[in-house]
């Protein structure tokens, strides 16, 4: 595993640390400065371009909130179904939808690939619909591209061999990379 893919590792096990705290800021933020929502929903979409959906995982107050909600539930296939669907939310439509032409996007190394499965076993969608989709299998449906992907970049963090990573893959100029 080399040293991008080390810190990849970091910030997905420490993410609700993070997100708690970048949480608790915006909210504070709102509150105390008098931060305009749209500011909030303007910069959470916009960074979309970059990284696609990761205000909801990394910095929403409300998804905090929500996520330590279902897990509470007994029942995993729910735990798991966080954000799936995110409908309500504006931020979520616009990012989700960038998911498909960010800059950085989670990429698989398929000759380093041991066809484990363990990064589908950690996502949520190919939890929920095996036969759609999956991050190795070729093929299918990649779940990173989807609107549901929230880059918790757990996928990332599990594999064993450093195959998949979150690194730039410019649109249209990916030849270099
Ligand atoms: S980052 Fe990976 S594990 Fe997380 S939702 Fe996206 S594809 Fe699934
Ligand atoms: S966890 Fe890594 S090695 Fe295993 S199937 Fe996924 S990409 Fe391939």
């Amino acid at each position: 595993m080399n040293k991008k893919q080390k810190q990849i590792t970091f910030l997905s096990k420490n993410r609700r640390i993070i997100q708690a705290v970048l949480g608790v800021a915006i909210y504070f933020g709102i509150g105390y400065f008098q931060i305009s929502l749209w500011w909030v929903v303007g910069f959470g979409s916009a960074i979309g371009i970059i990284w696609g959906k990761v205000f909801c995982r990394w910095m929403c107050p409300v998804g905090i909130i929500m996520e330590i909600m279902m897990k509470m539930s007994p029942n995993e296939t729910f735990q798991r179904m966080y954000q799936y669907h995110k409908i309500g939310c504006p931020i979520a439509w616009v990012s989700g939808w960038l998911n498909k032409f960010s800059f950085y996007k989670i990429q698989l190394d398929a000759n380093s690939c041991k066809d484990c499965g363990l990064c589908d076993s950690a996502c949520y969608m190919p939890s929920i619909d095996k036969q759609k989709f999956s991050l190795y299998k070729p093929g299918m449906t990649d779940p990173a591209e989807n609107f549901s992907c929230s880059k918790c970049l757990e996928c990332v963090s599990v594999c064993p061999n450093g195959s998949l990573t979150f690194k730039k893959k410019i649109p249209f100029f990916t030849a270099k990379e």
